[in-house]
């Protein structure tokens, strides 16, 4: 189903205001984990004066450590429900357990993170939801593997799904992982699914945002996914590869010249 030769037209998802697919560029900005009121929003008021089109923010965290920070949980989604309301940007926010999709009722796009691509019974009662997938790609998975996971949605009846180059692991250990640059054309290729570039986790350094941004654009996605923070240096997670507002701001001047937000 998620295979070009069925649909050879593009499937646009719509999320609020905006479309993933149909030729716009959309930002998704925000910090890796709600941490506070405060906090979430001042990041959501920048980046939406920024120009962000839909805000992020980790409620329930992956972590590989258990004792490292593991989110805000039901609270961090209320937060990111109070930025939506004051900002009007639609939410995108982390599930790692079928539990707790109650609690997820007013996010806009449930993102099924890198550890989850596998995970087949979460990705099938998914696919009985309307709602959109943001998809990332395994940290270990093949682009065939990728698109098996987005098939497993659409079998249950919901196609729509934003498919997410995040990096893979490969030999370099000078980056957090490797993007996978190649996997934009081919997956729009291969299937009719819109796809965009998270050069955050990719690169794993602040400094590697901007470029693989522009890469981003150059290859053709559909958007970005950028990690931003007020306070990078005392996040409580990946920090290092946050953007402060400043930054994301002067990347958003920057990229302005090159694609079409709305
Ligand atoms: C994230 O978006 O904060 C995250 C944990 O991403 P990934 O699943 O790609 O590692
Ligand atoms: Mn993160």
């Amino acid at each position: 189903m998620v295979n070009r030769k069925f649909q050879p037209e593009n499937t646009y998802v719509k999320v609020g205001p905006t479309t993933f697919g149909e030729g716009l560029f959309q930002v998704i900005a925000g910090p890796c984990s709600v941490e506070n009121e405060n906090q979430i929003m001042e990041i959501a008021r920048a980046v939406k004066l920024s120009g962000a089109t839909l805000l992020r923010g980790g409620a329930f965290k992956p972590r590989s450590s258990p004792y490292a920070f593991q989110g805000l949980h039901a609270e961090g989604i209320q937060l990111l429900l109070q930025a939506k309301k004051e900002t009007g940007l639609p939410i995108v926010s982390e599930l790692t357990s079928l539990s707790q999709f109650d609690l997820f009722e007013d996010v806009d796009v449930i993102q099924v993170g890198a550890r989850n691509m596998q995970n087949f019974d979460m990705l099938r009662e998914l696919g009985l939801c309307k709602k959109a997938i943001l998809l990332k790609r395994g940290l270990a998975s093949t682009i065939e593997e990728f698109l098996m996971s987005a098939e497993y949605i659409m079998t249950g009846g919901n196609s729509n799904i934003i498919l997410c180059e995040r990096g893979i692991r490969t030999i370099e250990t000078m980056t957090r992982n490797t993007l996978d640059i190649s996997a934009v054309p081919l997956l729009k290729k291969l299937s009719h699914l819109p796809v965009i570039i998270d050069p955050s986790h990719a690169g794993g350094m602040r400094s590697l945002v901007a470029p693989l941004t522009k890469a981003a654009i150059a290859i053709g996605a559909d958007g970005i996914l950028i990690e931003t923070h007020n306070n990078p240096a005392e996040a409580l997670s990946d920090g290092a590869q946050s953007l402060d507002l400043s930054d994301f701001s002067e990347l958003m001047v920057e990229i302005e010249r090159r694609v079409a937000f709305e």
